[in-house]
C-alpha cells in the first residue's frame, strides 16, 4: 500500500470515528446531553464560562456567564483545573495566557471574531511602530500576536476609565475598533490615533430600522453597544458593554428596550427582568429581525459536551508571545480591581 493510501486509510477510519462520535452525541436528547455535560465537568474539575452572545442554552449550562472583563477576571481566579471557553477563539486566547498552567478548551476553534481578524498582528505592529512614543491601548477583542505589541488592554467596561487614567498629554494608538475609539475620543476629550477595524456585527445596525421600531415603541429605550457606528451611538438612551447595557435595563423604570448589540444578550436580560420586553434591533441589510455574530452561534451543546468528553480542542499560545501579550492584560486587570470594575 503507497504512503498516500495508508494516510487516506488512516484519515477515512479518523474521519469515520468523528463521524460516529459526532452522531453519538447527536443520538443523545437535550435533557441527556445537558446531564452529561455537567457530569463531565464535575468529574474534571471543569469550569463552563460563557460569553452573554452565545446561544441561551449554552449560557444556561454555564457555571459563569460575561462579558469579556468579567471572562478574564474569572478566568484569573479560578481553581479549576479545566476551562472551557464558550465563546470566541480570543477568549479562549487570553483565558490560556493568564492560566498557562491550566487545560483550556474551546468548543469550536473555528469560531474567531471579524473584529479581531480586522487587526492582524504585523501590520499592526508596523502601524505601532510608524507612530513612535504612543501608548498602544488594544481592545480585547484582538489576538494574542497583537495583544504583544500592546501596552494596556482594555474592554469596553473599562476602556474609557483606562484611557482617562493615562497622563494626559499620553499620545495613544488606539485599536482595533474605530467606532469604539471615536467613541472614547468623544468622552475623553483625547485625540488617539485609530486602527481602522470594526466588529461586522454592531457595524451593521441600521439608523432607520432603529428609528422605525421608535416609532412603533415610543416608550421603549434604546441601549447601545459602542462598538455601533456614531450616528447609532447617538440615538441611544443609554450606551454601554453588554453588562452596562444588562445591569441598565434591569434598573431602569421603563417597561421597553429597543437593544442595538448582539441578540444573545436578550436571553439575560429577559431572564433576568422577565417582566419587560426587550425588542432586537435589526441589521440594515438582511429581512431578519435580530442581529447575531455567526461566530458565537457556532457554539452548540452538542460541542460544548465532545469538547468535555475528548478534553479537545486545546487553545495555546506560543510562549514567547504569551510571554509578551500577559503583561497589558494583566496592567487592565490590575487598573480595573484598583477602579473597582
Ligand atoms: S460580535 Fe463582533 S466583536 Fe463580538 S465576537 Fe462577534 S465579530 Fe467579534
Amino acid at each position: 500500500m503507497s504512503k498516500t493510501q495508508t494516510t487516506c486509510a488512516v484519515y477515512s477510519c479518523n474521519t469515520s470515528k468523528a463521524e460516529a462520535e459526532k452522531k453519538a452525541a447527536s443520538a443523545l436528547s437535550h435533557a441527556e446531553l445537558k446531564a452529561e455535560i455537567r457530569r463531565l465537568a464535575k468529574e474534571k474539575n471543569a469550569v463552563i464560562m460563557a460569553h452573554y452572545y452565545v446561544n441561551g442554552e449554552v449560557q444556561d449550562i454555564a457555571d459563569f456567564i460575561g462579558d469579556s472583563l468579567a471572562l478574564a477576571q474569572q478566568a484569573a481566579k479560578t481553581d479549576a483545573d479545566i476551562i472551557v471557553l464558550c465563546g470566541v477563539h480570543f477568549m479562549g486566547e487570553t483565558a490560556a495566557i493568564l492560566c498557562p498552567d491550566k487545560k483550556v478548551l474551546v468548543p469550536d476553534p473555528a469560531a474567531t471574531c471579524s473584529l479581531a481578524e480586522s487587526c492582524p498582528a504585523d501590520e499592526f505592529a508596523a502601524f505601532v511602530a510608524a507612530h513612535p512614543g504612543h501608548t498602544v491601548v488594544s481592545y480585547v477583542n484582538t489576538t494574542a500576536a497583537t495583544k504583544a505589541v500592546t501596552d494596556v488592554v482594555v474592554t469596553s467596561s473599562n476602556a474609557r476609565q483606562i484611557v482617562e487614567s493615562l497622563p494626559e498629554d499620553a499620545p495613544i494608538i488606539f485599536g482595533p475598533d474605530q467606532n469604539l475609539g471615536a467613541y472614547i475620543n468623544s468622552l475623553t476629550g483625547r485625540n488617539m490615533i485609530l486602527w481602522n477595524g470594526a466588529c461586522h456585527v454592531h457595524a451593521r445596525f441600521s439608523v432607520e430600522k432603529i428609528l422605525a421600531l421608535k416609532a412603533e415603541h415610543p416608550d421603549a429605550k434604546i441601549l447601545v453597544h459602542p462598538e455601533c457606528k456614531g450616528p447609532v451611538v447617538k440615538l441611544a438612551d443609554k450606551v454601554g458593554s453588554t453588562a452596562a447595557l444588562l445591569k441598565f435595563a434591569i434598573a431602569d423604570e421603563a417597561k421597553e428596550f429597543i437593544v442595538a448589540t448582539e441578540s444573545g444578550i436578550l436571553h439575560e436580560m429577559q431572564k433576568s427582568a422577565p417582566e419587560k420586553t426587550f425588542i432586537p434591533a435589526p441589521p440594515d441589510d438582511s429581512t431578519c429581525a435580530c442581529n447575531e455574530c455567526e461566530y458565537m452561534k457556532m457554539v452548540t451543546l452538542e460541542k460544548l459536551y465532545r469538547c468535555l468528553r475528548d478534553e479537545q480542542p486545546i487553545v495555546t499560545v506560543p510562549a514567547d508571545i504569551a510571554a509578551k501579550a500577559i503583561k497589558p492584560i494583566e496592567r487592565m486587570l490590575s487598573i480595573s480591581k484598583q477602579l473597582g470594575l
